[in-house]
């Protein structure tokens, strides 16, 4: 039997890559027999942002959960996110939504992550295990996890969900800050989508995006607060300047009370070694990117859907030659994601700022040398040169109209048309 070499699995971190990881391996694995240790260091907290997905995620809860969608919605004190609503970016200075295809019909959710990680947990079958890893090395036929306190155990196959790295090697990390931001500024304000007594909120919402001086601001509702984000880079901008546009912001869009929950700096990259074969690092271990187009949770999904495909259904002999195939496609996949988050700057915005003319005229300008495919090791420039050029041709043959470059040509129509580029 295939899954014979996958008897053993083990889940490093508890956030929401982590949890979805032990969720995925306790309801897909084909042998009820396996053996899941879900690892966490309950002294290092999750970092508990994300909380908007894509509609991927939406029949993904529903299988790993069993539970019916309107169910999944209310526990998550989720809404209906129909898309991403642009105000003040670009060169028309026009605002715009970049709407899931079909448009009006397909919804991810925003949700609660703390909420989604609970949820999981109840659909995972695992030994939990609280404490430090110190070290996770590949070794003959599989990975050996070290602990502090604790004796190593061997695994037939990790996953990484540790989050971010400490720093950035350029060694295993693809650095991409050609995206310009690399700070969040976090603020949790009263809810302005209202919970219904007798199912989930119908209603569509949108996360939206707005261009400010230092950079953009998100602004997530769910049904028990509203979450707002000032993202901006913190060598162009002070956390001053930020904190004060941020209350002018609220102030005009009404709101007269927020929690401040957190100052979160973060790394722009993509990891060279995503999957070996023995070890798959997932979530924010693998790769991250600010959240304008919320990639993180679908990348996680993808990753971990891709590994275990293929450990369940490729014989083992496979496994060696099958490990830098699927790494070159993930890695590829991520840094695709990141030229399509980074390509929404390159228009500028309405505000003539500094933050903007470095994000125009020096990060974005970047991504040609960050993702040359001599560095990175496979072509995901090349496809995202292709899809810019399928938007300037005059006719869309048909059978370029599904194309795929992370995401799909209508996502890449939208934000072109919308951004003026
Ligand atoms: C401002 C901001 C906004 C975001 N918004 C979105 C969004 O809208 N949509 C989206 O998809 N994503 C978003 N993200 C990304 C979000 O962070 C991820 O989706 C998600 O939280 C994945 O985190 P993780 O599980 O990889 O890591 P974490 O949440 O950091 O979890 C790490 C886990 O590993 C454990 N751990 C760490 N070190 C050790 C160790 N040595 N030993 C044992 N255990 C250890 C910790 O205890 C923890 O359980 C956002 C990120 C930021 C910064």
């Amino acid at each position: 039997m295939r899954s014979r070499s996958l008897r053993k699995v083990a889940v490093v971190g508890r956030g929401t890559a982590g949890s979805l990881a032990a969720a995925s391996v306790s309801r897909l694995h084909p042998d009820d027999d396996h053996e899941l240790h879900h690892i966490f260091d309950s002294r290092i907290p999750i970092i508990g942002v994300g909380e908007g997905s894509w509609p991927s995620l939406v029949q993904e809860l529903q299988e790993l959960t069993d539970l019916p969608h309107e169910a999944v919605q209310q526990r998550l004190k989720g809404t209906r996110k129909y898309g991403v609503a642009f105000e003040g970016w670009g060169r028309r200075d026009r605002d715009f939504t970049h709407y899931f295809t079909p448009q009006q019909v397909s919804y991810a959710y925003h949700l609660s992550a703390d909420l989604l990680a609970d949820l999981l947990h109840e659909s995972t079958r695992a030994r939990h295990i609280d404490a430090k890893v110190h070290r996770i090395t590949r070794i003959d036929g599989g990975a050996q996890v070290e602990f502090e306190g604790r004796a190593p155990e061997r695994y037939d196959l990790v996953f990484d969900a540790r989050g971010f790295p400490r720093e950035l090697d350029p060694g295993e990390h693809i650095d991409i800050s050609f995206i310009p931001t690399d700070t969040a500024v976090i603020r949790r304000c009263p809810a302005i989508v209202e919970e219904t007594q007798n199912g989930p909120v119908l209603q569509h919402t949108y996360t939206r995006a707005v261009a400010r001086p230092h950079g953009w601001i998100f602004v997530i509702p769910l049904t028990v607060h509203t979450s707002y984000g000032y993202i901006f880079n913190r060598n162009v901008s002070s956390l001053e300047d930020v904190e004060a546009d941020f209350d002018a912001f609220l102030d005009t869009d009404g709101v007269t009370e927020f929690e401040p929950r957190a100052v979160i700096p973060f790394p722009n990259f993509v990891h060279r070694r995503i999957y070996d074969g023995a070890v798959a690092r997932i979530g924010n271990a693998a790769a991250f990117m600010e959240p304008l187009e919320a990639t993180a949770i679908v990348s996680a999904q993808l990753q971990i859907r891709m590994v275990l495909f293929l450990r369940f259904n490729r014989p083992s002999e496979h496994l060696e030659r099958d490990a830098p195939v699927v790494n070159r496609f993930l890695v590829d996949n991520m840094l695709r994601y990141g030229l399509f988050v980074g390509w929404h700057y390159s228009a500028g915005s309405r505000y003539d700022s500094e933050f903007w003319r470095y994000a125009r005229d020096r990060a974005w300008p970047k991504h040609r040398t960050a993702a040359d495919p001599e560095a990175v090791g496979c072509d995901a420039l090349g496809k995202f040169d292709d899809m810019i050029g399928l938007l300037n041709r005059p006719v869309i043959d048909k059978a370029d109209r599904d194309r795929m470059c992370a995401v799909p040509l209508t996502s890449y129509a939208q934000v072109s048309q919308g951004l003026g580029c």
